[in-house]
């Protein structure tokens, strides 16, 4: 943060390019050593970590995690990778977890990566999925799944605080401790202890004794070996106490509720190389709330950088990422303008922008003329314009995520019960045989609540909504972004433009309603006026669809492990809903943590962020009075 502008904004790396190799203008340090960066890397950070031969002993399945202090260019990343594609089975996934005060600009890091011919597939991979300058946590998938980086930008003892993994080797980088004293500090060292486990082994390129001493401190056996090229010496070690870290058996996985939450969390684990089952009542995917036709992608940020805004930004940006790769035949990247439709809304929109300062890849303001330029219709006011954002069909996404070889449906079994059997679960369904699974996932929307084998309130609502959509002949003009602010407009498909949804509360009617139509165009025709051919009236050759999004308390979506009314877990039993009307927003980011969480992998969620969406929130005796984002 540069101490002028608030938001999420990261500052990012100051370099000196000398002789093409970059040098760190704010520690007066290089990034790697001068003869050669690349065997550096594998001289100190592969080989003492005695990488080769520990990725070649992996068995199906096993994820193996380094753990990196500095991340600067990423180049101790691909070097890792590239050696983990060389020696490790193919069925072994490897995840990086890596932190970086000052993230270089994308400009750079290219530019760095580019003095590496020989990495140059995984360098175009890894640019392409380097995240903007925002500081916090961000998830990266590469590799076809195989490969998971979580690249925490802000401070190492910060990031290592607030993150949740246990580490396999650990490459200590980070400028030399006379450089950097800020960063080598005694709790730094005791976050690594705590990060790690029996076996763990480090490597740093440094042989200075406060540093060696600090870490036998604190368990490691450290050994002085000779260092790279010209460099006298350097440090490696293993810790030899402690427990070995566990690996979470999950066995047979069941996941109920094929909307676009079920779906996402089975083809997140379909993919990692779990076998999953897939019930729901419906004939296909996306029954419930994920059928309607068209779904915009975006999060309404709050005036504040608060927790709420941040995993809302964090899911978002995950999505922008996840969509075009994984369901890129679905996914349509308009851009979205969010409309000041209202006094009340153009004062929030001036509020958060004072407050924030967001990159342009994210959002910036437009008046109404550059709005029309940008949407193709005209817009009465401007607002924010999300560039990165578009619209999805949900129900084909939901589809298509469950087209995987290790992803079995079964359609037409309406759940009516879960019960636990023989340290197992039980899932009935009507005149259907039982699904047995060691490991349950609940993904059902609001009906998630009548399955959940426990007694007492659980705070979640049902909320009607309707669209409606309009033959595209009925309007004056079509935009071809998605425009949001009273009600969304999404561009033309099909021969029709769905606008909506109505928010119906306590209102359990699944039939679609006239008056519910009429609210839906009067919303349309006071945010966009002109738009809608006159006398155009809801019973014209209008159509629409009803469905319940699960909404709770605080707005926050539900993920994580079914907790009784005492707040105790029930092993193997996870919850994800509450999604509200942004299922295609959470899940993407609440699938990875979701599964992470399974799977006892490191969390793509830090800590401050993974109590805002605990089960536990939504039981009757945890009653806060939170007000919506
Ligand atoms: N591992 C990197 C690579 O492969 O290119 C080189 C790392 S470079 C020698 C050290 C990095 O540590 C710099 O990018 C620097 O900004 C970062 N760094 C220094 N102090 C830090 C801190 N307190 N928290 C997080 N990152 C820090």
């Amino acid at each position: 943060m540069d101490g002028t502008t608030g938001g999420p904004l990261i500052e990012t790396a100051r370099l000196a390019w000398r002789d093409g190799q970059p040098v760190s203008e704010q520690f007066g340090d290089v990034y790697f050593s001068r003869e050669n960066g690349l065997e550096e890397t594998r001289y100190v950070f592969l080989h003492h970590n005695h990488l080769p031969e520990r990725f070649r002993e992996l068995s199906d399945k096993d994820t193996f995690v380094i753990a990196e202090t500095g991340f600067g260019t990423g180049l101790n990343f691909l070097a890792a990778w590239q050696a983990f594609r060389q020696y490790a089975p193919a069925s072994a996934r490897l995840h990086f977890v890596s932190v970086e005060r000052y993230p270089l600009g994308s400009a750079d890091l290219e530019r760095a990566l580019a003095l590496w011919p020989e990495l140059a597939p995984l360098a175009r991979e890894l640019a392409h999925n380097y995240p903007q300058p925002l500081s916090g946590c961000h998830r990266l998938v590469m590799d076809q799944a195989r490969v998971r980086l979580t690249l925490y930008f802000g401070d190492a003892v910060e990031a290592f605080d607030s993150l949740e993994f246990s580490a396999d080797a650990w490459f200590l980088d980070g400028f030399a401790p006379a450089c950097n004293p800020g960063l080598w500090q005694d709790r730094l060292i005791r976050q690594v202890r705590e990060h790690s486990h029996r076996g763990t082994t480090l490597a740093t390129f440094t042989a200075v004794g406060r540093v060696r001493r600090a870490l036998s401190d604190v368990g490691f056996r450290m050994e002085r070996v000779a260092g790279f090229g010209p460099k006298r010496d350097m440090l490696r070690g293993v810790l030899e106490q402690g427990s070995h870290r566990s690996a979470e058996p999950t066995g047979q996985i069941l996941v109920v509720g094929a909307g676009i939450a079920g779906a996402m969390v089975a083809r997140n684990l379909a993919v990692r190389g779990y076998q999953v089952t897939v019930a729901d009542q419906g004939e296909s995917p996306g029954a419930g709330a994920s059928g309607n036709p068209q779904g915009a992608l975006y999060a309404k940020l709050g005036v504040q950088l608060n927790d709420q805004v941040r995993l809302a930004l964090a899911a978002l940006l995950h999505a922008q990422r996840f969509y075009p790769a994984e369901t890129p035949e679905q996914w349509h990247p308009t851009g979205l303008l969010m409309m000041g439709y209202s006094e009340h809304e153009r004062e929030r929109q001036q509020k958060f922008l004072r407050a924030n300062t967001y990159p342009r890849t994210v959002l910036y303001p437009v008046d109404d003329q550059k709005a029309s330029d940008l949407t193709g219709i005209a817009c009465p006011q401007g607002g924010l314009w999300f560039p990165r954002s578009g619209w999805l069909e949900p129900a084909r996404v939901c589809q298509s995520l469950l087209e995987h070889p290790n992803i079995r449906t079964e359609f037409q079994f309406r759940a009516t019960r879960l019960l636990p059997c023989n340290n197992r679960w039980c899932l009935s369904g009507e005149g259907r045989q039982d699904l047995v699974a060691d490991t349950v996932i609940l993904a059902a929307g609001h009906l998630t609540r009548q399955l959940m084998p426990v007694t007492g309130e659980f705070r979640i609502k049902a909320i009607r909504g309707q669209i409606t959509g309009i033959p595209s002949d009925r309007l004056t003009a079509a935009p071809r972004a998605v425009v949001t602010g009273a009600r969304y407009l999404n561009p033309p498909a099909d021969g029709q433009l769905v606008t909506g949804a109505t928010f119906d509360l306590r209102d359990n009617d699944p039939l679609v309603r006239t008056n519910s139509h009429q609210e839906n165009l009067e919303g349309l025709d006071s945010m966009l006026p002109g738009l809608l051919a006159p006398r155009i009236k809801p019973t014209d050759d209008i159509t629409g669809r009803v469905s319940f999004r699960c909404t709770t308390h605080d707005y926050q979506p539900i993920v994580g492990p079914l907790v009784n009314g005492e707040g105790n877990t029930l092993g193997g039993a996870w919850l994800f809903t509450g999604l509200g009307s942004k299922g295609l927003m959470w899940t993407p980011l609440m699938a990875e943590y979701l599964a992470d969480l399974i799977t006892g992998e490191p969390l793509a969620l830090p800590h401050s962020l993974t109590r805002r969406v605990h089960p536990a929130r939504c039981l009757a005796a945890a009653r806060t009075s939170e007000s919506p984002a």
